[in-house]
């Protein structure tokens, strides 16, 4: 595979998540020039975007700059830019950074822009229930949340109050689990003695979800051990309940139980389903290969796309033998393909199909409280806990950043404390904010405006608050 320019071999990597990342970082000794495209600045740790979300870590901590990631490693440039367009015949990229275009040329691609929420087919639910993928989304969910707490403390009508005290997370997978009980702890343990007007121990955590269990990818006996675990420290969950319609008040479900059709809700959390980055559509219709219904692009075995060996699509964007959207599969997946382009330049051209070496998984459900298999282990409660800790530990990125959340950590699961309870109007009123006028943001559940405060409590303004 001889560089077009005659230059050293150029691989470009779009996306700088688990696949991305590790596929650049396994190019470090290759005689390559890397260039390692993201929308953002940022390598996201996906798994503890709920604990940013609900005031334990901060955005830095989960989420350091490529750049600084990749600062040694001398072969590898690091570009901020979407990527809108491909021309795989001419091998050639085109990047959106801020509006500014531009085209990148590549020898191999790599193709690792992950996933996206799926709100199957109903993409007006966003307005109302954020889903959690990016940093944006945590900290408009932090501010949901904290936010809801703030309004509840100086809403004088009790029903509107009640509404502003129940969250409802959609979603029973790992993310909406883990979400459910952190937001019942903080409710439960950390915001106590915080407010003078409400309870905060009062508040209703709600976890929704259409199929029949929680945790439906555990073995079963792991499963009835997380749903024990939810009602243990307060997280009232439904299963079988599709959710029909979200509004800014609450949520409409076909539940076969009356009292679950309509829950007066104003957080509502989607942690429902993913579908593949929009990117894949594109790369698929250049190419000719297929997508699945979420999206994912097809690969060959070898995760090259039919017709283009030098194109690889890695992680949760490839759709290969019933995968799932895991950061093992993503960072397998971008080592397997890093690996193929250095042993091509080597001139060993053989194809190596691609095997997924399953290391288990966990999922916690709050302080002290998780479920962990790891080959034919099954673990739970304190033990997958402590796994579970360790494991996350290990698996961030930068030794800063380990000792930054192994601090917030001790504060918030040995003492009742969250360090990053920093809001904003803007992020607690959210997109509703971003399209009007801060004086005249309407509050759910209430026809007073910012400029009309009903008690003498000055309403949020876009300053920080904490
Ligand atoms: C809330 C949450 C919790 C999770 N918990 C777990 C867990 O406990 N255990 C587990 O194994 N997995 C978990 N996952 C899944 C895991 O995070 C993903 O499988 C993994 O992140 C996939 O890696 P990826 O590199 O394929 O995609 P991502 O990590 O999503 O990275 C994609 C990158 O591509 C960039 N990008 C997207 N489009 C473009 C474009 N057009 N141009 C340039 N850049 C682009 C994005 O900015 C991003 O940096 C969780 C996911 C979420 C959202």
């Amino acid at each position: 595979m001889p560089s077009r320019s005659g230059a050293p071999h150029r691989v470009v990597i779009v996306g700088a998540g688990f696949a991305g990342l590790f596929a650049a970082k396994a190019l470090r000794r290759a005689p390559v020039d890397v260039t390692v495209i993201d929308r953002t600045n940022h390598h996201l740790f996906q798994p503890l975007l709920y604990q940013m979300a609900t005031g334990i870590l901060a955005e830095g901590d989960i989420a350091p700059s490529i750049r600084d990631i990749l600062r040694r490693q001398r072969n590898a440039t690091v570009i901020l830019g979407e990527v809108v367009g491909i021309d795989p015949e001419s091998r050639g990229l085109v990047v959106d950074t801020f509006g500014r275009r531009s085209d990148v040329a590549y020898d191999s691609l790599i193709i690792a822009t992950g996933a996206e929420q799926s709100y199957f087919g109903h993409p007006e639910f966003a307005q109302f229930a954020p889903g959690m993928k990016t940093i944006d989304d945590a900290l408009e969910l932090r501010g949901r949340i904290f936010g809801a707490f703030e309004l509840a403390e100086w809403e004088p009508d009790p029903e509107v109050r009640r509404a502003w005290l129940t969250f409802v997370v959609v979603g029973a997978g790992p993310t909406g689990v883990e979400l459910a009980g952190q937001i019942a702890e903080l409710a439960h343990r950390s915001l106590r003695d915080n407010f003078r007007r409400i309870d905060p121990t009062e508040a209703r955590v709600v976890l929704l979800d259409a199929q029949h269990t929680v945790l439906p990818s555990f073995p079963e006996s792991l499963q009835r051990r997380a749903a024990r675990d939810l009602e243990r420290v307060g997280v009232e969950t439904y299963l079988g309940a599709m959710v029909t319609g979200i509004d800014e008040l609450g949520l409409d479900t076909n539940s076969d139980d009356p009292r679950m059709r309509r829950i007066e809700a104003i957080t509502k959390i989607w942690a429902a389903g993913v579908q593949g980055s929009p990117l894949g559509r594109i790369v698929a219709e250049a190419t000719g290969a297929g997508v699945d219904r979420a999206g994912r692009v097809h690969v060959r075995s070898d995760l090259t796309l039919p017709g283009y060996p030098n194109v690889f699509v890695v992680g949760d964007l490839m759709s290969l033998d019933g995968l799932p959207g895991l950061a093992q599969v993503a960072i397998q997946s971008g080592r397997h393909a890093a690996k193929a382009i250095v042993l091509r330049l080597r001139g060993d051209t053989g194809e190596r199909p691609f095997r997924y070496d399953d290391r288990g998984t966990l999922a916690t459900i709050s302080r002290f409280r998780a479920v962990a298999t790891v080959g034919r282990i099954r673990a739970s409660g304190f033990t997958a806990w402590l796994l579970w800790l360790a494991v996350h530990l290990v698996a961030l990125t930068g030794f800063k950043n380990r000792v930054a959340v192994l601090f917030n950590w001790t504060v918030a699961f040995l003492g009742r404390g969250r360090q990053q309870r920093t809001i904003t109007a803007q992020q607690v009123f959210a997109r509703q904010s971003l399209d009007s006028d801060a004086d005249h943001i309407r509050i759910p559940g209430s026809h007073r405006t910012s400029s009309q405060p009903a008690t003498d409590q000055p309403l949020p303004t876009r300053r920080t608050t904490s």
